[in-house]
C-alpha cells in the first residue's frame, strides 16, 4: 500500500515522499467535473447497467473484507435505493462511478458488510480507497447542510451532488471542509513530542493538532496550537502533506516543527500529559505497553513513523 520509509537521521527533514500513498489520499478515478452538469450524459450514465454505484449510509459502505485486504461492493443503478446521487467519476475504462447516501443493501453477500473509512480505507486499492473518501465526504455534507444559511428554505442538490442551491434566493452553497493541522514537533536532540488529549482513553498519544481558525494560515495555527496546548515555541514549520479526514469533514494538513526550547507546560483542559520521546524511549514505551499510537489509516501514524524510520512497533 504504502512505500516503506528509509532509516530517518537524528536533525533532518522529513524526505517529501515520506507521506505519499496516505491511505485515504490514493484515489485514482478522474473526478470528471465537467460532467456534473450535462444532464443528456448523467441520464445515460445511469441507465448504463456498466454504472457502479456505491451507497454510503451513516459514514459506511459495503466492503468484502478478507485476509487483510477490502473491496468496495457496488450496486447497478436500478438496484441502488433513493438519495442524493452524486457522480465521483469516470475511469480509464470510461466506467462511471457515482455514491448515493441511503441505507444500505440489505443481505449483502457472504464476508460484505457494512465499513467505515477508519476500517476499510487502509485496506482497499487505490481506486476503491478513493472512491469511497469521496462518496463519504459528500454523504457526510448532505445529511447536515440540508438548508440556506441565508434564508433557511431547504436546498436542493446540483451538480450531481457537489453543490446545493436554494430554490427562493437562488445562493450555490458547497461542500464544507474543515482544514486542521498536525505537526511533528522535534527538539534540538531529535526527539518527537507526543501528548495525550484529555478525552483520549490513558495511553493513546499523537502529536498535536487543531483546527485552523477564521482569517489564520495553516503555519499560524501550527504555532499558535503547539503554543496553547504545551508552551513550545516553534520555529522552521515545514509542509508535509495533506489527507482528507471526513470524520465528517475535515482536511488535514500535516507539518513539521523545530522545537525553540524544551520546557512544557501542558494546557490541561486540552492536554492530559506531553513529553519528548526518543526512538528509543518510543519503542520501549509501545513494547512495555504504556503508549498507543495512531492507527495506520490517520496522517499522524504515517508521520510519526517517517521520524522513527522504519514500521512501527505495537498494536492500534
Ligand atoms: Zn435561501
Amino acid at each position: 500500500m504504502s512505500k516503506r520509509a528509509g532509516p530517518a537521521s537524528a536533525g533532518r527533514g522529513l524526505a517529501g515522499l515520506a507521506l505519499s500513498g496516505l491511505a485515504l489520499a490514493r484515489g485514482d478515478v478522474d473526478r470528471s467535473a465537467h460532467l456534473r452538469t450535462d444532464l443528456d450524459w448523467l441520464r445515460a450514465a445511469w441507465a448504463d447497467q456498466g454504472t457502479r454505484v456505491i451507497v454510503v449510509e451513516r459514514g459506511q459502505a459495503l466492503s468484502e473484507l478478507d485476509d487483510g485486504e477490502a473491496r468496495l461492493e457496488f450496486v447497478p443503478p436500478a438496484e441502488a435505493p433513493d438519495g442524493v446521487q452524486f457522480l465521483l467519476g469516470v475511469d480509464d475504462d470510461g466506467v462511471a462511478y457515482f455514491g448515493v447516501a441511503g441505507p444500505l443493501p440489505g443481505q449483502p453477500r457472504p464476508g460484505v458488510r457494512a465499513a467505515s473509512l477508519r476500517e476499510a480505507g487502509p485496506l482497499l486499492s487505490d481506486r476503491d480507497a478513493g472512491l469511497l473518501t469521496h462518496a463519504v465526504a459528500l454523504a457526510n455534507w448532505h445529511e447536515t447542510f440540508t438548508h440556506c444559511p441565508r434564508c433557511g428554505s431547504p436546498t436542493d442538490p446540483v451538480a450531481s451532488g457537489h453543490a446545493r442551491k436554494c430554490p427562493v434566493d437562488g445562493s450555490e452553497h458547497f461542500p464544507r471542509v474543515d482544514p486542521a493541522m498536525i505537526v511533528l514537533v522535534t527538539d534540538p536532540a531529535d526527539r518527537a513530542l507526543l501528548a495525550r488529549n484529555a478525552m483520549w482513553p490513558q495511553r493513546r498519544v499523537s502529536i498535536l493538532a487543531g483546527f485552523v481558525e477564521a482569517g489564520e494560515s495553516a503555519e499560524q495555527a501550527v504555532a499558535r496550537e503547539v503554543a496553547e496546548e504545551t508552551s513550545i515555541a516553534v520555529s522552521a514549520v515545514t509542509y508535509l502533506g495533506s489527507q482528507p479526514w471526513p470524520m465528517p469533514q475535515s482536511l488535514m494538513l500535516g507539518f513539521q516543527a523545530a522545537a525553540v526550547g524544551t520546557e512544557i507546560k501542558v494546557d490541561a483542559d486540552e492536554i492530559a500529559e506531553a513529553r519528548w520521546y526518543s526512538r528509543a524511549d518510543l519503542s520501549a514505551a509501545v513494547a512495555s505497553g504504556d503508549l498507543l499510537l495512531p492507527p495506520p489509516v490517520s496522517i499522524a501514524h504515517r508521520i510519526i513513523q517517517s521520524w522513527y524510520g522504519s514500521e512501527l512497533p505495537g498494536s492500534w
